[in-house]
Order: structure tokens, then sequence, then C-alpha cells
């Protein structure tokens, strides 16, 4: 079969895959313990569904423009001021089928064939792939000193004059690391001085934990935001648990968004407007649920950590935000990807190998789940690693032997 040699080269998101064998074994009835997922068990919030409801019972349910409908704009542009202290415009807004559609809008629209575009390890997997998607070239920065914080000496070797672009997240997606505000605060100007766009994928901003608060990189550019090299990516996914509703946005000046909202308009049209009515009904509500998401991540984390802490090969870096962590599992393998097969088969455990994110030696294990699944899942880990631990163990009602180690 002839097909597009570029298209053949993507890979699958490994993340989606890994959620889809976790769904074939749980239908075979296999009691999989999932710490792989990137999604909470929460509901989505009451006003969420009210307004989408409301939407669905006018039974008037067309095209939208395809930027957004101006309501949900409202709220966008409203949560902007509120949590990046910016006053943008309604041009300069476009909501999109996901941030990752926000993501890959941005790179379609700024990227040339050849152009580099710099993506600091550990990242979300789907940053190189997006950037080859656009015939551009992923340009890998991994910390030097081993840790998860990149340092502008480590960007600063992978700048080039092909650089378009520097993505940035944190708190980050796999670590769970929020970056320092100096390197916040450099970056944007280096970027602002050089004209390199800086994508700031905040799509984890208002999950973080012990207290700190993200940085905005809009505090440390004195541009405004029709000439700021800045490009904020935000989205109800993460922030309310609302995966399943598809919608994201990104805030960049009205030139790009206008070039954003042309492209989209020829791939998608636009999104749902049932689903944008949710996300503008999640925006506009009360941020009680927010708050409560948080909490819980924030007390899964440490129970995570303390199991974690029972393992004597295992080390990890506490994480500041988000829904993950990524220890690092070298005491016990080299080979991620082997590694989490081996644990997906023998103990029914799903982690994510840290390959995938740049980080080969690591698994990324999410702690989105409830408390049962963590300790549930870390004691299976345990069992099927550490021969310290005791060789049987109870997977629902069946009792398994351990025999390699
Ligand atoms: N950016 C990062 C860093 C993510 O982790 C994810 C989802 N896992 C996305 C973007 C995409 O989110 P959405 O569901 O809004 O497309």
């Amino acid at each position: 079969m002839s097909v597009s040699t570029l298209a053949k080269s993507i890979l699958e998101s490994p993340t989606l895959k890994l959620n889809e064998e976790a769904r074939v074994l749980r239908e075979k009835g296999e009691s999989v313990v999932h710490l792989g997922a990137g999604e909470p068990k929460n509901k989505a919030p009451m006003n969420a569904i009210l307004s989408s409801a409301a939407k669905l019972c006018s039974a008037d349910i067309k095209y939208t423009p395809t930027d957004g409908i101006p309501s949900l704009k409202k709220a966008i542009i409203k949560y902007t001021e509120e949590n990046y202290n910016r006053i943008v415009a309604s041009e300069n807004v476009i909501v999109s089928a996901g941030a990752k559609q926000s993501v890959y809008n941005v790179l379609y629209s700024i990227i040339n064939p050849q152009d580099e575009v710099i993506i600091l390890a550990p990242y979300w997997v789907s940053y190189p792939e997006m950037v080859r998607m656009v015939y551009g070239i992923p340009v890998i920065v991994t910390p030097e000193d081993g840790s998860f914080y990149p340092k502008m000496s480590d960007v600063l070797k992978g700048v080039s004059t092909y650089t378009k672009a520097i993505i940035v997240n944190s708190p980050n997606n796999p670590s769970g690391m929020m970056y320092p505000e100096t390197f916040i605060a450099e970056i944007v100007e280096f970027c602002e001085k050089k004209g390199i766009y800086l994508i700031m994928d905040d799509i984890y901003h208002k999950l973080v934990f012990d207290g700190i608060v993200a940085p905005s990189a809009y505090k440390y550019t004195t541009k405004d935001i029709e000439s700021t090299h800045i490009i904020s990516i935000n989205g109800v996914s993460k922030l309310y648990g609302m995966t399943g509703f598809r919608i994201g946005w990104a805030i960049a000046n009205k030139e790009l968004v206008s070039i954003m909202s042309n492209v989209q308009s020829q791939i998608t049209s636009c999104t749902a407007i049932l689903l944008q009515a949710a996300a503008e009904g999640a925006l506009t509500g009360l941020q009680s649920a927010v708050e409560s998401l948080r909490m819980t991540l924030e007390n899964n984390r440490n129970v995570m950590l303390e199991e974690l802490k029972t393992f004597t090969g295992v080390k990890v870096t506490k994480p500041n935000g988000t829904y993950y962590c990524l220890p690092d599992f070298r005491a016990y393998s080299n080979n991620s990807v082997e590694l989490s097969r081996m644990l997906l088969k023998k103990a029914l455990v799903v982690t994510v190998p840290g390959k995938e994110f740049g980080m080969e030696g690591h698994l990324r294990l999410s702690y989105a789940g409830s408390i049962k699944e963590i300790t549930e899942g870390i004691a299976r880990i345990k069992w099927a690693l550490d021969p310290s631990s005791p060789n049987e163990i109870y997977i629902g009602d069946r009792k398994l032997v351990r025999d390699w180690l």
C-alpha cells in the first residue's frame, strides 16, 4: 500500500495505546490497575453539564465561528486576566479540540520545513511527533545534571539559526516538576530578544501543590500581547478533569490567531457547540471543582510518595504539581519499555515507559486515580521487582506466586 512516508513514520501515542490495552484487559475481566492515565476520576462540574444540556435542549446545534463562540471566548479572556494579569482581545483567542489541537495548530502556523523546535526533556510524548508532522525538526534538550530541570545553558546548546520555537510545559508532564521562576524569566527574556516563539503549555498550571503558584511567563515580558513571542496554551481537560470534552485554547497575537483560524477552518471548521457550552459553564461556574481536584491530587501525590519510599532502589523527585511522577527505576532495569511491559504482563499494572518522554530508566506513574489504585499498584510493582517483598500476592481472588527473582 502506498502511503505518505511522513505519516507512516509518525508513532502512535503510547499513552493512548496503553489506555486501550488497559481497557481491553479490563473488558476481559482482568483486574488491571491503571497508573498510566492522564485523567482523574472526578465528574465534570455541574455547571458544565447544565450549560451543555441547556444548549442541547435548544435543539439549535449548528456550526460555530471557527475560533469559538463569543461567550466562551469571553470566559477565556476573563480566565487570562485573572490568571495571567493580561487583558487580551477576542481576536487573541482561538478555541480548538483540546490543547493537543491548539499545540498542533500553533506549530502548523509558525513552522516552515526544516525549522527547529526546542523541546525540553522530559517532555510530553506528542511534541516531537507534532513538530515532525509539520515538517519541522524537534531538538531535544536534556538537563545536563541529570535532573528534571533544564538550565538556560542546556537550552542554549540546542539553539541554532533555525530555532523557531521553544516549548515549555511547567508544571511538567511527565515529571510533575515546576521549572524555577528564574528559568521562566530567563527563557522569556531570551525568546523576546531573539524573536523565538515561546510556547507555554500551561495546562497543569493551576494543579500545583504545597502552596506554590506557577509563574506566568507574561510577568517577565515588557511587550504587549501583539508584539510578545509568548503563546500560551490552556484547556479544560486537566483543569476540571473534563478530558472527554475536547476543549483547549491558545492565546497569541491577532495575526497568528487569524492564521490559525484559517488553518482550523479548513480542517475541523470549529469544535462542537455542546462542548464549547460545557467549557463555558465550567469556566464561569463555581471554581471549587478546581480546588477540590487540586487537593485530591496533592493528597494522592503524598500517598504515592509514601508508597514509593518503601522501595529500596527507586528514586523519586517530589512533583510540584500535575497528575504524575517519574521515578527512577534504573536499579531494576535500564529498559523502561521492557520493564513497563513486564509489569503489565506479570502484575497487571499499567505504567508508561520513561523512554517515551525522553527519560530512559524511569517510569511515569499517575496518581490521578483512587488511593486504592495507587497503593495496590505500587504493592504489585514491588512484588514484581523487589526480592525483599513477599513472593505471593493476591490479584483479585487469584493468588500469584513470583518465580522470576
Ligand atoms: N499538553 C500536555 C502537557 C498534556 O499532558 C496533554 C494531555 N495529556 C495535553 C497537552 C493535551 O490536552 P487536551 O486533552 O486538552 O488535548
